[in-house]
């Protein structure tokens, strides 16, 4: 006799039609009726002896529910958003709390939960009669009303909620045995009845095997009991008694899941080459969203074929998508982002996809960041910018009218009165966009499954059209969003699943990882939508299911024959767990008697190669193809490849860049230095290469108004324009003029915003306003300090261009401002909206480095530079005008010719020479690279510079492995 209590069962009565067995798993059922065929030794079974608990409901139920269908969870939501619109549209709302009345607008937000609780309304009131104490309050009164409601609702349908009925069950000649009622959420309700049913019987999870007779032989189909056979009458009732053998359960725990994964991945390498087929491996796991990623990982870096028997929502899957990023699309009025999301989704297979990614470069170019309403009309901020662009180019037109159409079928589509119309609008949208043919077979698959839930939409709605929403599309989204797609399986591997979705279930070998208190805890709780005060009123208590879930696991394996030899191996089932979780620390389940430490294979190919190249051991003798994939790569690289500009100068190697380098740098007055180069370079050469020679800047990809360095360009705008007019005005900065300069700078704002063509579009004009305050509110700071600190002073240089050369070097760069007083003092001014160079930086560093070239730079340019109003004299004074803070942040300055209160780090001019030598000397070398083409990226630039670095992804230096 076996000692697993299916295979027991099914040997005893698997040859009986009259029989069903019923599992609490559909997995559970269908990898039993394919066991059975073994086991029986017969050719073919009826599908229907193996069934489903829910099924089972139905079924047996249905004789005495005669002539009505069972309700579905779909028609539940329909009828909940009926409800939920009754309750809106009623004089006095339906509900007093489980839709608060002053939320009776917005009803519709309660549908999904109100659609959740319906089937367990029935055992509510079956626990409220039985309870004494059970008071009432609003929300029993809403609960008992909605009951009578929905019951109404069925009735008039013709319909039947399977939860709710627990007739007696009629004996029609079938028989039902009913395994692991244990694992049954639902199972003590209808105990009583089951026990009444002399025709069904239960297998408990915990009945040891001995003690469980076997049976269930119909005397009806085998003509009486056989010798040694008992029929159900005789049949031992459910053992409650969760004792049984299951305290031998053990679990293996190792340190980290990673190590709990590797050794799994290990154990199943082992089975496999041992010739056991991959299908007969199962692994069940705990928490599988959080550990799907690094079992996968570990999997695939082993070559193990495996395959995940977990669903995943069709709304979630590449071509599901569509439909939600539509409906998101059209009630956000096509506002850039949404927009973008739908036409840049690879998975959206449009006919001409470079009309759909042209559109989105319109959008960007043109800040088609999204609609707004003037008075009651909705303006659309695309065919605003098509009518009036702020960039155009000469295909607009093609692109307009495109748009044109597909908004409209999108407004349509999502706008269908119902679901018939949705499906007739969508395969006319997919003829007109789409080419379905792009799609890979298994989106295609995906996209014919939601067409399919939206043909059951559409005769749900033909049969019941009082009930179709007000919003149909957005119940297809969420009904899309709920629906579970498991992936048709093209190929056999290891099967992983869920915890509990294939408990009780055959596999030879099944691991069960996670097994922790945390994440492998069962528990069941009825009419867990009440408060707990009101749970204990009715006696409704919580159930713990997990020691039933570990011994279905332990009880449920058959022995496997081999691939190889035909002999029949004992199937293993093994637990383990993690100290330590992607999640958090973890204990083992207290169900388990016993932990050891788990094992770990010595043979693991990637630790004996790590091991090799480190010197402490010897050469692997064997490989993973993944491994020998990598070698062979790295051995073809390495033989082409001679030369990096990471570490190499290029010389005169490259034809074009000496001379692009040539053309850009080295100019007849010597070698261009800007600011901005030299910090590029200083920093890292190949930052110079990439950015300064050739060019390559990040692109932007989305629409905005206004990004940060638009902004500053338009405080240096109106800055000069107001300090040119006080030169020509005034002559220098007066103090009591400061109201006026403030009127100025006003105008000069709202002038420069409405000039720019990077504030054109048809979203600049509505913004103008808000973005000259910005600038208006920037910039007066600066003429506030200057009241309170220049007062007097001229602007003698105005966004003045000065270049000095000497010792073959070229000095160049744009100084913001100028002012000097009668006494020649001069203060220089650089604006700065953004990021302002720390004052520290600009001291010299123990290898003679600084960490900023600007106001040195300028410095230079100011005392040497032909043309400057300070030439041949030493300038006292170089500050930041820090805008976003409102204040000057002096670099060099003298404290004795204009005061200054605050005690930070401020430079006298000589103090400030090593910094200027410093300059020197980096001008002197960076003019020596550039004749060399050197680029290369400085040795000890930490990696934490690379990591934050724009060209990261090109120089790909942060990618590189070294051992
Ligand atoms: S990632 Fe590093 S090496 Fe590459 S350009 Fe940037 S700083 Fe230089």
């Amino acid at each position: 006799v076996s000692d697993n209590p299916v295979e027991r069962e099914i040997r005893a009565s698997g040859a009986d039609d009259s029989v069903t067995f019923v599992f609490p798993s559909d997995i559970a059922a269908a990898l039993w009726l394919e066991a059975a065929l073994g086991i029986t030794g017969r050719g073919t079974i009826p599908s229907g002896r193996f069934i489903a608990w829910d099924r089972f409901k139905e079924r047996a139920v249905q004789a005495t529910v005669a002539g009505k269908t069972p309700v579905s969870a779909i028609l539940r939501q329909l009828y909940a958003l009926d409800l939920a619109r009754r309750n809106r549209e009623a004089a006095t709302p339906i509900f007093s709390s489980l839709i608060p009345p002053a939320y009776a607008d917005t009803s519709a937000a309660f549908a999904p939960w109100i659609a959740r609780v319906l089937p367990s309304l029935a055992l509510l009131e079956r626990r409220r009669s039985r309870s004494s104490r059970a008071e009432r309050d609003g929300e029993d009164r809403d609960l008992v009303a909605l009951k009578d409601d929905y019951a109404r609702f069925l009735e008039a349908n013709s319909l039947f909620e399977p939860s709710w009925q627990l007739p007696p069950l009629v004996d029609s000649g079938e028989r039902f045995v009913v395994f692991f009622p244990e694992a049954i959420e639902d199972y003590s309700e209808y105990e009583p009845v089951i026990e009444d049913a002399p025709f069904v019987r239960a297998v408990s999870a915990f009945g040891s095997a001995d003690a469980r007779p076997a049976i269930p032989t119909s005397p009806g189909a085998r003509g009486g009991k056989g010798p040694g056979q008992l029929d159900f009458f005789d049949a031992d009732p459910v053992t409650d008694d969760p004792t049984g053998d299951e305290d031998e359960l053990s679990l293996a725990s190792y340190p980290t899941t990673r190590d709990e994964l590797k050794a799994v991945a290990l154990a199943i390498e082992n089975l496999l080459r041992e010739g056991i087929p991959p299908e007969t491996i199962a692994v069940s796991v705990p928490d599988l969203d959080t550990v799907a990623p690094y079992l996968t990982r570990e999997l695939a870096l082993r070559s193990i074929p495996f395959e995940f028997r977990a669903g995943s929502p069709l709304g979630a899957r590449p071509s599901g998508r569509f439909f939600a990023l539509a409906a998101d699309c059209v009630a956000s009025g096509f506002a850039f982002t949404q927009f973008k999301a739908l036409l840049l989704d690879r998975s959206v297979p449009w006919k001409d996809r470079n009309l759909a990614e042209d559109l989105v470069s319109f959008g960007i170019r043109n800040h088609c960041v999204t609609g707004w309403r003037e008075g009651a009309a909705r303006i659309d901020v695309w065919e605003a910018a098509f009518r009036d662009p702020a960039y155009a180019e000469r295909g607009d037109w093609r692109i307009g009218e495109w748009y044109g159409k597909l908004s409209r079928a999108l407004a349509s589509l999502v706008g269908s009165a119902g679901f018939s119309e949705i499906r007739n609008r969508w395969f006319s949208f997919r003829e007109s966009f789409l080419d379905v043919s792009l799609l890979s077979p298994e989106d295609d698959a995906v996209l014919a499954r939601c067409v399919e839930e939206l043909a059951s939409l559409a005769a749900l709605e033909e049969r019941f059209p009082s009930l179709v929403p007000a919003e149909p599309f957005a119940l297809f989204v969420s009904v899309l969003a709920d629906k579970k797609y498991v992936r048709r399986r093209a190929e056999t591997g290891v099967n992983i699943f869920p915890y509990r979705v294939a408990a009780g279930t055959p596999f030879p070998y099944h691991f069960i990882i996670n097994a922790s208190q945390d994440d492998a805890t069962v528990m069941y709780r009825p009419l867990g939508f009440l408060r707990d005060d009101k749970r204990s009123r009715l006696l409704v208590s919580d159930s713990d299911a997990s020691r039933a879930f570990f011994n279905l696991y332990r009880i449920c394996p058959l022995p496997a024959p081999r691939a190889e030899s035909a002999n029949a191996t004992e199937g293993t089932v093994e637990f383990s767990f993690s100290r330590r979780t992607f999640t958090g620390y973890r204990i083992p389940h207290s169900a388990f008697a016993r932990e050891e430490e788990g094992a770990f294979q010595a043979t693991d190919p990637f630790a004996l190669e790590t091991a090799w190249l480190l010197g402490r051991g010897s050469e692997p003798d064997r490989l993973y193809p993944v491994q020998k994939a990598a070698f062979d790569a790295w051995r073809a690289r390495d033989g082409g490849r001679n030369f990096s500009y990471l570490t190499e100068p290029f010389g005169e190697r490259v034809e074009p860049l000496t001379a692009r380098v040539r053309a850009r740098f080295l100019k007849p007055e010597g070698t261009l230095v800007t600011a901005t180069h030299l910090n590029a370079w200083a920093t890292c050469g190949a930052k110079l290469l990439l950015g300064q020679v050739l060019s390559v800047e990040e692109e932007s990809q989305d629409a905005e108004l206004m990004n940060e360095r638009n902004i500053g360009i338009l405080y240096h705008d109106v800055l000069c324009t107001v300090y040119r007019k006080i030169r020509d005005e005034d002559g220098s900065f007066r103090k009591e003029r400061a109201d006026t300069y403030l009127e100025w700078l006003a105008l000069a704002a709202r002038d420069s915003a409405g000039g720019y063509a990077e504030f054109r579009g048809p979203l600049a004009a509505p913004l103008i306003d808000t973005l000259a305050d910005r600038i208006i509110e920037g910039a007066a700071a600066v003429i506030r300090n200057d009241a309170e600190r220049l007062d007097g002073f001229a602007p003698v240089v105005l966004e003045g261009k000065f270049s000095h050369s000497s010792d073959g070097i070229l000095y160049y760069g744009q100084i913001d401002r100028i002012s000097a007083d009668a006494e020649g003092n001069a203060v220089l001014i650089d604006y700065k909206s953004g990021f302002v160079t720390p004052t520290a930086d600009y001291e010299v560093s123990g290898e003679g480095a600084i960490g900023d070239f600007q106001i040195p730079l300028y410095t230079l340019l100011a005392e040497r530079a032909e043309g400057s109003p300070c030439k041949g004299s030493k300038l006292g004074f170089a500050w930041f005008a820090d805008i976003r803070k409102g204040k000057y942040q002096p670099v060099v300055h003298d404290r004795e010719t204009i005061p200054w209160g605050s005690r930070s780090r401020l430079f006298s001019r000589e103090e400030f020479e090593p910094s200027m030598q410093a300059l020197a000397r980096t001008a002197e070398r960076y003019a020596r690279a550039l004749a060399e083409a050197d680029f290369t990226r400085p040795k000890e630039l930490p990696w934490t510079e690379c990591a934050s670095c724009a060209f990261r992804k090109i120089c790909r230096r942060v990618y590189q492995v070294r051992p």
